[in-house]
C-alpha cells in the first residue's frame, strides 16, 4: 500500500542513538539489550564518525545525537572524542550512563571535566533495583555531584521499585542528592521496569503503569539508530533486537533518507505510531496466549504483535477496516505536531 509522504516528513527523523556497544560494567537481569561485561558488540570509532558525518550530509532534520549501549564510557577517548565530533557538527548531544565511572569523587570529577569539554547537552544516568546489584549508589551520587559542578544537565532516572525495594526514596532523601534536586541543578524520575524472565519480580504500580503504556510509539518515524552490529534500526525501543521489521539493513556510509522515508508504507508501524502497540494488540490477542495484563510497556506489546503468529494473523485479516480511521487520525496528529514544531521554531527566533 502507497501512502503520500505527508508534509510533517520533512521534520523527521529528529533523534539519532548511538548504541556504541552491549558491553557493559553490569548485569542487570531484565537488561532489555541482554548486556554484561561478556556481551561484545561494539562500533568501532570510525563506524560512529562516518555514521555521523552521513546524519550531517544526508539528514538534516537531526538535532539531537543520543550515546548509549550497554554502557558507553566502555568506548574511553572514543566516547569523548565522537561526541565533541557530534558538538562539531551542530548536534546536540545526551549519553545515557549507569554512572560506574564515579566510584571515587576525584575520577568522577575527572570524567565531567572532559564531558564539559565536549560540550555535552545532558546525560541520563540509570540506577534503581537491579542496576544497584553492580553500580552502588555512591557511585550515582559521586557522579551527578561532579557534573553539577561542571554544570551538566543531568537527569536520574530509576527503575521503578518493587514492593520491598525503596531506592528513589533513598535517592531523593539522601542528603546530597537533595540539595542537587532543590537547587534544580540535577533532576529525578522513575521508569517502567520490563520483567524479561519468569523469575522476575512483577513491579506493577497501577497508576504509573496504566498513564504509561497505552500511549501511542513516539520513537517510531522520529529516531533513526545505529546499533553496535552497524545495523540501522527504526527504533532503539527494549524489544527492538527481537523484532527484524525494525531493521532497515546495515550502515555502510550510503545511507540515504529514502531507506527510512520508505516506512510510510508500512501501514503497522503507523497504526503503532498513531493508537499504540498495547491498543493493537488489546483488539487483536483473541487465540493466543498472550495475557493483557501482563504487558507493562508499549515494547512488549510489540513484539508480540511481530512475533505471535495468531496475533499477527488477526491483524492481518482485519487491519484492512482499520485502515481509513488510522490514517485520517494519523495525519490530523502529524499536521498538530508540525505546528507545534512552527510554533516552537518561531519562538526560538523571536528570543534571538
Ligand atoms: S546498566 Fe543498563 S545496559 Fe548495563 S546491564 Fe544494566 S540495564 Fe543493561
Ligand atoms: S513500541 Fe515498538 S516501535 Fe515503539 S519503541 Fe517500542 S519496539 Fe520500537
Amino acid at each position: 500500500m502507497m501512502i503520500c509522504p505527508p508534509r510533517f516528513w520533512d521534520e523527521y527523523p529528529h533523534t539519532a542513538t548511538i548504541i556504541t556497544t552491549y558491553t557493559c560494567t553490569a548485569s542487570c537481569k531484565d537488561c532489555c539489550f541482554e548486556c554484561s561485561p561478556a556481551s561484545k558488540a561494539r562500533l568501532k570509532y570510525d563506524e560512529i564518525i562516518n555514521f555521523l558525518d552521513t546524519l550531517n550530509k544526508n539528514f538534516k532534520p537531526i538535532k539531537l545525537v543520543v550515546f548509549t549501549g550497554g554502557e558507553c564510557f566502555l568506548l574511553g577517548k572514543s566516547l569523548f572524542d565522537a561526541i565533541n565530533y557530534a558538538t562539531n557538527l551542530g548536534f546536540m548531544t545526551r549519553c545515557v550512563t549507569n554512572g560506574y565511572w564515579g566510584k571515587e569523587k576525584n575520577s568522577a570529577r575527572q570524567i565531567a571535566k572532559r564531558l564539559a569539554s565536549t560540550n555535552l547537552t545532558e546525560i541520563n544516568i540509570s540506577t534503581g533495583k537491579d542496576h544497584a546489584e553492580w553500580v552502588p549508589l555512591e557511585c550515582i551520587i559521586n557522579a551527578v555531584e561532579a557534573l553539577s559542578e561542571y554544570k551538566i544537565k543531568t537527569l536520574i532516572v530509576v527503575e521503578q521499585d518493587t514492593n520491598e525495594s525503596k531506592i528513589l526514596n533513598e535517592l531523593i532523601s539522601n542528603e546530597r542528592i537533595s540539595a542537587l534536586i532543590n537547587s534544580e541543578k540535577i533532576k529525578i524520575q522513575k521508569n517502567i521496569w520490563v520483567p524479561f524472565h519468569k523469575d522476575s519480580i512483577k513491579r506493577k504500580e497501577t497508576n504509573f503503569v496504566a498513564n504509561t503504556v497505552d500511549k501511542p510509539c513516539e520513537q517510531i518515524f522520529e529516531n533513526i539508530v545505529l546499533t553496535p552490529n552497524n545495523e540501522i534500526s527504526s527504533c532503539c525501543g527494549l524489544t527492538m533486537e527481537h523484532i527484524p521489521e525494525m531493521k532497515l539493513g546495515y550502515h555502510n556510509g550510503k545511507l540515504t533518507p529514502l531507506v527510512f522515508k520508505q516506512q510510510i508504507n508500512d501501514f503497522l508501524k503507523i497504526w503503532i505510531r498513531t493508537e499504540g502497540p498495547y491498543k493493537v494488540l488489546k483488539e487483536h490477542l483473541h487465540g493466543s496466549e498472550i495475557k493483557i495484563d501482563e504487558i507493562i510497556h508499549p515494547c512488549q506489546a510489540c513484539v508480540h504483535l511481530y512475533q505471535n503468529k495468531v496475533i499477527r494473523e488477526n491483524v492481518k485479516n482485519k487491519y484492512i477496516e482499520n485502515i481509513g480511521r488510522v490514517i485520517k487520525q494519523f495525519n490530523i496528529n502529524e499536521r498538530l505536531k508540525l505546528e507545534l514544531i512552527s510554533i516552537d521554531k518561531q519562538k526560538n527566533k523571536d528570543d534571538i
